[in-house]
């Protein structure tokens, strides 16, 4: 039977070779053999075969002969059903007969002729039906790209040539940049119609040397001459007693309509907008973004299938372009690596956003990272920015909106870097570098060449924090107009000229993990041979099996697959109130430790106060005495620091539970306090450890530190909440969302406890936090184990934790000080 033919089974379930589908299982398969799809393919298979049994192609007829001439001389043979001409008309044909023995009878007949002329006849090819999927947005022609990409890549003789082959075809051709200049041309004449002495500039990547076929075409309209233009009218009209001179007064000037110098972006760029749509032929899809940082009209020209972005004031970007440039200039290996990066973060999903906004990296922020390594190999590959400054001469001195962009326009004034490593080997570095690059605790400056610690931007007053002193006396003559640092986030990447603008600043915690966890996978496969040699059997070898998308090589298991009960609290800096980030800026490096210190406060105060759990049976700890009173310490000054109630701190002593968190691992980063109380119930996390396996835990890991306690929950506390929060806020306003208010959660707590009745086998479950950092964005990892779950309650607890726990100790860590 046809079905058998066409679904084969794999590894992962069965494949359907007609609609070139994936089915996991055999219900699945079963459903899509009867669906549409594959019912609707089957049929247009079945008439494509029929009609190659029936028809015969024919070829050598005149080029004047009609469809109508060659059904009359086939007639004879059979009745004919169609004939169907080629494009070109007079080539070739197709006559398709109504029977099958017709194309025996015209087969058996030696020669055909047809107006002198000797046909050439015979049957149809009999071609496979494949199906051809429908043309893919201009994306997916990368994908494209990169599967014919592969088999060149994998013949080539080394890395670096595969590098070098990878720019090569990604690049745009000469017709493509041509096509590009002259659309710049046509808007650059249309626009100064309109905006007499205007200007367009191109910068982004059609001319940062890191263009790549699908890439857009960032504009510039630079008005500045065509204000001066307008004000310049505008006071000789006056002069002459007018209310505006000839020129800005003409019906089809558009300046007669708008003031420049008073109009906003968004009320030029409309104008802008309709020029495009109105004048500028090939056009279509205008549309104003007026709420972007910067605000643009997007357009994109049909013919060239190309999108654009017009800005008005984006100086400073023309300028960083200018700077990658030189950059390129400057450095061969920067080329082939930043489109290696580019590709390889591009099938990662870990750069390119939809649209333009989203939590990833953006291609200009991916560049910069791979700059700022380039200043970090030893030696350095390229200089910092602030050397370039000093490398410049007078005249090339550049200011823009108060920020320093000096640097020098010719490659020449750079000395050639001395570090001679091959291109391949800098890409394993740049992956090694981020593998374990210390995210949470750095601002990442392309202007020193350095990590800037974090803490230098949580200090002093003002939100959002300061531009350490550093930047703000620059050797400008202006000071920069900002006075604040970037907006932090868990990606801290200044740009290089506008240092208070985090280039980074859209990316989400879990982008910059997913961007840490690639460069370690990257890291590690660089080591391999595979990445090294070339593969004798054909085999994927190189910077190729670094170009994989997710999901398409060998499928993952057990860790990935097992779910794992932790539950994740970020450093958020940026939410902590001024007086909190004040107390953690004055701790130095101990500021990780204070802040773990004060998420273990919060997570207490949630289990104990706001979830009512009780303390659980196995609390005691060997460590008690030795060890408590320097957590304390640690303890008391993130409480105050914090605002943990003191009240659980009293309750906790009168438990007579224990801290026995492994602060002697951490006390050298943790500030002295004196006067310290024992605050709240907990036990070591060491308590099941011998002498020795906790001299080993500390000898291995001076810098992190952890915590835990054993509760016990006799009500399912977190089962019909939001119905009991419903009832305790009728006729409340404005109250905030869930987890905003430990009050009412509190409230809600007991009114379950007090309505509900007890679980017969009460739940006790274990809780250990761990700060981690270092390596990995700054974070508290709570992990969660059962010790009695017979009634089998935990899964749906966790579950509520999951979302609960990091919104209400975020809601904890955030209350301000008294
Ligand atoms: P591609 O278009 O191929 O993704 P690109 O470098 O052109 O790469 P765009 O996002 O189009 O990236 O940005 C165009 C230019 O705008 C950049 O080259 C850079 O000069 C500037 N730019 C982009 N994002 C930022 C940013 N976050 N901060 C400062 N300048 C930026
Ligand atoms: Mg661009």
């Amino acid at each position: 039977m046809e079905l058998d033919t066409d679904i084969r089974e794999t590894a992962r379930g069965f494949h359907c070779n007609l609609c070139n589908v994936n089915m996991p299982n055999k219900p699945s398969m079963d459903d899509h053999v009867k669906g549409r799809k594959h019912q609707k393919l089957s049929t247009v298979r079945a008439t494509r075969k029929a009609q190659e049994e029936h028809s015969v192609f024919v070829s050598g007829f005149k080029e004047s002969t009609s469809q109508a001439d060659l059904a009359d001389y086939f007639q004879k043979f059979g009745p004919v059903s169609e004939v169907i001409m080629d494009k070109d008309k007079g080539v070739y044909a197709i006559v398709e007969f109504n029977e099958k023995d017709s194309l025996q009878t015209v087969m058996s007949q030696i020669e055909h002729r047809m107006n002198g002329l000797k046909l050439r006849v015979k049957p149809r090819e009999k071609k496979e039906f494949k199906l051809i999927p429908k043309k893919k947005p201009d994306y997916n022609n990368m994908q494209e790209i990169s599967e014919r990409l592969s088999s060149e890549l994998c013949q080539t003789a080394s890395v670096n040539e595969q590098m070098q082959k990878l720019v090569e075809r990604l690049q745009l051709r000469d017709n493509e940049k041509k096509a590009r200049s002259l659309l710049l041309q046509l808007l650059q004449e249309v626009f100064k119609e309109f905006f007499p002495e205007s200007q367009i500039h191109l910068f982004g990547s059609s001319v940062n040397t890191f263009d790549i076929h699908s890439c857009d075409l960032d504009l510039f309209l630079d008005l500045e001459n065509t204000k001066i233009f307008q004000a310049r009218a505008r006071s000789s009209s006056e002069q002459a007693g007018e209310s505006m001179s000839d020129d800005a007064r003409s019906e089809d000037s558009i300046l007669s309509d708008i003031d420049l110098t008073t109009a906003t972006p968004a009320e030029v760029l409309d104008l802008v907008a309709v020029i495009l749509r109105k004048c500028v032929p090939g056009v279509h899809k205008v549309q104003v973004v007026g709420s972007a940082r910067l605000p643009v009209v997007k357009f994109v020209h049909r013919e060239l299938n190309l999108q654009g972005d017009i800005t008005i004031n984006n100086r400073l970007a023309v300028r960083n372009t200018r700077y990658l440039q030189l950059c390129s200039q400057m450095e061969a290996r920067l080329r082939p690596l930043v489109y290696t990066i580019r590709f390889w973060a591009r099938q990662k999903q870990l750069a390119g956003n939809p649209s333009g906004a989203g939590p990833l990296l953006n291609n200009y922020a991916l560049t910069l990272l791979v700059i700022y390594f380039l200043q970090n190999c030893d030696p350095p590959v390229l200089p910092t920015v602030d050397q370039l400054k000093d490398m410049a001469c007078e005249e090339e001195e550049c200011v823009i909106e108060g920020w320093n962009c000096t640097f020098p326009s010719q490659p020449i004034a750079v000395p050639p870097c001395s570090n001679t490593q091959d291109t391949y080997t800098l890409l394993a570095a740049f992956f090694s570098f981020y593998a374990n690059f210390d995210f949470a605790s750095s601002v990442i400056s392309l202007r020193q060449g350095c990590p800037l610690p974090i803490t230098a931007f949580l200090s002093r007053s003002g939100t959002p924090s300061p531009v350490p002193m550093e930047w703000t006396k620059p050797s400008q003559e202006r000071p920069p107009p900002h006075s604040h640092g970037p907006k932090l986030g868990p990606l801290n990447l200044p740009d290089p000229f506008e240092l208070s603008h985090n280039v980074a600043g859209n990316v989400t915690e879990r982008a910059q993990k997913s961007f840490q966890k690639e460069c370690q996978e990257a890291e590690k496969y660089c080591r391999s041979l595979q990445y090294q040699r070339k593969s004798t059997k054909g085999k994927v070898w190189g910077v190729l099996r670094l170009l994989t998308p997710p999901g398409d090589g060998p499928r993952k298991t057990s860790a990935a697959d097992k779910k794992e009960l932790v539950i994740g609290i970020p450093f958020k800096a940026a939410q902590l109130p001024e007086t909190v980030r004040c107390q953690l800026h004055s701790a130095g490096d101990g500021f990780r430790l204070l802040w773990f210190q004060s998420v273990c406060s919060a997570v207490e105060e949630l289990f104990r106060n706001i979830l009512k759990c009780s303390p659980g049976s196995a609390t005691e700890s060997p460590m008690k005495q030795d060890q408590g009173p320097k957590s304390e310490t640690a303890m008391d000054t993130a409480d105050a620091v914090f605002k943990t109630p003191s009240k659980s701190a009293a309750d906790n002593n009168e438990a007579g539970l224990d801290r026995a968190s492994s602060s002697s691992e951490t006390s050298p980063q943790v500030p002295a306090a004196v006067g310290a109380k024992r605050p709240l119930c907990s036990e070591s996390s060491d308590a099941s450890m011998s002498p020795q396996e906790k001299r080993q835990r500390l000898d291995s890991s001076p810098r992190s530190s952890s915590q835990s306690w054993t509760w016990v929950q006799r009500h399912k506390v977190w089962a019909g909440r939001r119905k009991v929060r419903r009832e305790l806020l009728k006729g409340v306003v404005d109250v905030g969302p869930e987890g905003s208010s430990p009050q009412l959660e509190t409230q809600v707590t007991e009114h379950i406890v007090k309505t509900e009745p007890e679980e017969k086998e009460p739940l006790e479950f274990r809780v250990q936090a761990q700060v981690l950092g270092g390596t990995e964005s700054t974070k508290t990892v709570v992990k969660f184990r059962t010790t009695n779950d017979r009634a089998g309650l935990f899964q749906d607890f966790f579950h509520f934790l999951e979302v609960f726990l990091p919104k209400m100790v975020d809601t904890l860590l955030e209350r301000p000080v008294s």
